[in-house]
């Protein structure tokens, strides 16, 4: 149990930069760490989470962006001409982190064309679910983590969307002796009589900090409160609650909807400028009631409705839609009125 997914991210990556140095050297013991250090190079999506980037930096490793399709997910065929150039150029792939809803609108990238890739190309695949990881709890939604298997590591947090206060983000790694041989030291003051026996697991290994917060229990009390039953529950009422707001956008021909809706989050627009949505999300903002973020898709300013209140039920969704279009109603008539009528009816 980590703290967050960016602490995951980042410590996938420094077991997996040991990794590599570890295997060049393996065929080439002459070749110093510097130099296998300097041509190391990770990739994610350009929809990755900027804690991808982030741990690229403080790992001090190159990162490259892989470019995404029209439905936001990253492609193993995309990822495969920029390693194969990469290797060309000689540098070393050595990490990819896929992600599993994406932040700006829920993408998933293909695990089932990148996975092997990865495992090909010993090439550590990581899998940032931090949000939509919550979801696998409900058979209905486990198709969207084929090709989980080809994962070294994989994280999701359930201080996002299991009703896990922060912070608690739950992380797998496939080969435990990969990250514990990357961050293992063992001063006399940290040693106890049972660290050979194999019957602790000693997670000071795994992690960044030395001390560890009593996460596990937190958890325990949203199980042994919810159930099983009650957690798949809350997952599909919001779910469904995001599909209720669709519906609406849909039904209101000024408006669309941006990208494919999946789980809990409704990625959504004004028919017409950037500017016209930038205007709409800060009139939103400065009245108070709901709190939206907007992305960027495709160039287009796009406004993101993510249900993940415990407590949201459908007259928050009509509502809110109500307050939305209240909002825009306004302002295309204010600027209607400035601009002769040039905007969607
Ligand atoms: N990864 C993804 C895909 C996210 O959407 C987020 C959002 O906050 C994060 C990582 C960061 O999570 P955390 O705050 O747990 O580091």
């Amino acid at each position: 149990l980590q703290g967050t997914a960016c602490e995951a991210t980042l410590m996938a990556l420094l077991a997996a930069r040991c990794r590599a140095v570890r295997l060049v050297q393996a065929t080439d013991p002459e070749r110093s760490e510097a130099d296998i250090m300097s041509k190391l190079v990770a990739y994610a999506s350009d929809q990755s989470h900027s804690s991808v980037e982030r741990a690229g930096l403080i790992g001090g490793v190159q990162m490259k962006k892989v470019a995404s399709d029209d439905s936001y997910a990253v492609q193993g065929e995309t990822f495969r001409k920029l390693l194969d150039d990469d290797k060309k150029a000689g540098l070393i792939p050595f990490f990819f982190c896929a992600t599993l809803g994406t932040t700006p609108s829920c993408a998933f990238d293909r695990l089932m064309e990148l996975g092997p890739i990865c495992n090909e190309e010993q090439v550590w695949m990581h899998i940032d679910a931090a949000y939509a990881g919550s979801a696998f709890i409900c058979p209905e939604f486990r198709p969207l983590l084929d090709g989980v298997e080809f994962a070294d590591s994989f994280n999701f947090n359930p201080h996002k969307w299991l009703l896990v206060n922060f912070d608690c983000s739950t992380m797998w790694v496939k080969k435990r002796s990969d990250i514990i041989g990357a961050f293992k030291l063992d001063p006399l003051y940290l040693r106890h009589e049972n660290q050979e026996s194999g019957l602790v697991t000693d997670y000071r290994h795994w992690q960044i900090p030395l001390g560890r917060r009593f996460r596990s229990l937190k958890m325990w009390f949203v199980f042994r409160l919810y159930g099983l039953s009650g957690l798949q529950a809350h997952i599909r009422k919001q779910v469904g609650l995001a599909r209720e707001f669709e519906g609406l956008v849909r039904a209101d021909r000024r408006f669309e909807i941006s990208a494919d809706v999946v789980l809990g989050l409704v990625c959504f627009r004004l028919k017409g400028s950037n500017e016209l949505n930038e205007q709409l999300l800060k009139q939103i903002t400065h009245a108070r009631r709901i709190h939206l973020v907007p992305c960027r898709l495709s160039g287009r300013f796009v406004l993101r409705f993510a249900v993940c209140a415990r407590t949201t039920e459908s007259c928050h969704i009509q509502e809110a839609w109500r307050h939305i279009t209240q909002l825009a109603s306004q302002l295309l008539q204010e600027l209607g009125g400035q601009l002769g009528g040039q905007l969607p009816h």
